[in-house]
């Protein structure tokens, strides 16, 4: 006999996550499917939050709402589990070049872009231990996500609820009817895909423009006897970006490859991040290495997410495609998901994956 649901997810990243929380919340009922975490980026992800993505500081039409979504979800699971998982942090960017400034200038003066860009500070101005031979300015509404620590909650919260297995689907399992989908033994009457950049295998989505971006970082933590002083106190972000942890250590990242697409640190990846710390700090003596980590990050073709229906498979769905920046957009993009699955209200064109015809 089969055991029926209304939804099942495949993957709990924190895509998957997010979605499940939500879709149950409204009373649904859901089982997540996941391999164990077995390529998640959600696992490795620094988590930062930082709305000035890329070298021109453009950010999305949409930031009020992700920020503000972002906010009210964290809230939301603060409420639950007693603690938080997100930390609102100052960041320190610093310009590559003196053209960048010129970004900066422009890009203040963008409506919607109130609040988002600090003050502007010359090359010894910027008040961290780092060299910042082109200035740079102070970036606000940034921070970061404890996304290991989010996902173990939300992986009890689910198992509480009988709403979790960890085991691998096989695509041949899947099923899809006209009004159920059959996965094994299992039933439901939606399917939704939220597998990472694997999404790239899925025969039924697979066709769409994955662009997946391998990077790694290292996890450092203070020398003994590391200058007073000596490491930043706050995310610095140039070429290469510094998170300090409450637990005392730091993140330092990260690298892009777009051909090896595993889950394995290179010694070349260590050595340019390296690299990218003596260039980065004024005293990169003080931190010794604790660690290096590696993940795919599910990029697209247009870094635009996926989400959608398949257009000849309606039980069929996906949930994907965030890229480098799943923390700040999955908690208002799952909202519309939701949205859109319970209610039929139309998604964000620009996530959209009908935009591909
Ligand atoms: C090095 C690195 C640094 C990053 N830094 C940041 C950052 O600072 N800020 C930020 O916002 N984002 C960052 N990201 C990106 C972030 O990790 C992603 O945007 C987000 O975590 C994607 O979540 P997801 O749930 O879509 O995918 P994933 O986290 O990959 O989750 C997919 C899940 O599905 C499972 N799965 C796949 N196929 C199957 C199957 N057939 N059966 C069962 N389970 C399956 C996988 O094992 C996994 O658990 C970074 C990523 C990397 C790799």
């Amino acid at each position: 006999m089969h055991e029926s649901y209304d939804f099942l997810i495949i993957g709990q990243g924190l895509a998957g996550s997010l979605l499940a929380w939500r879709l149950i919340r409204r009373g649904r009922r859901v089982l997540v499917l996941d391999d164990n975490h077995r390529t998640a980026a959600s696992r490795v992800a620094a988590g930062l939050v930082n709305p000035l993505a890329g070298m021109r500081f453009n950010h999305s039409p949409r930031i009020g709402r992700w920020l503000e979504a972002l906010a009210g979800l964290h809230d939301e699971l603060a409420r639950e589990a007693g603690r938080r998982f997100s930390h609102p942090q100052p960041m320190v960017r610093l310009f590559r070049s003196p053209q960048q400034a010129r970004f900066y200038e422009r890009n203040r003066a963008r409506p919607g872009s109130e609040g988002l860009f600090g003050d502007r500070f010359g090359p010894e101005g910027s008040g961290q231990p780092v060299k910042a031979p082109h200035g740079g300015f102070h970036q606000h509404h940034t921070g970061h996500v404890d996304l290991p620590a989010l996902l173990a909650f939300i992986a009890r919260w689910l198992e509480a609820r009988q709403a979790l297995r960890r085991e691998a689907v096989a695509y041949g399992q899947i099923e899809p009817g006209r009004d159920r989908v059959s996965c094994g033994e299992l039933e439901a009457e939606h399917l939704i895909f939220c597998e990472g950049y694997r999404g790239m295998e899925n025969p039924w989505f697979g066709h769409l423009p994955f662009a997946p971006d391998k990077g790694e970082f290292l996890v450092l933590e203070k020398r003994p006897r590391a200058l007073p002083g000596g490491v930043p106190n706050t995310i610095v972000n140039g070429a290469h970006w510094l998170l300090p942890h409450a637990d005392g250590r730091y993140r330092l990242g990260a690298t892009h490859d777009h051909h090896r697409l595993d889950q394995r640190a290179t010694a070349e990846g260590r050595k340019k991040l390296e690299q990218g710390m003596r260039d980065l700090l004024l005293h990169p003596e003080s931190l010794r290495l604790v660690d290096q980590q590696a993940g795919v990050r599910p990029a697209t073709g247009d870094r635009k997410p996926f989400l959608g229906t398949h257009p000849e498979q309606p039980r069929l769905h996906i949930f994907n495609g965030f890229g480098a920046h799943g923390s700040l957009a999955i908690p208002w993009y799952s909202k519309r998901m939701a949205e859109w699955l319970l209610e039929g209200k139309p998604l964000p064109e620009e996530a959209d994956i009908g935009r591909f015809g």
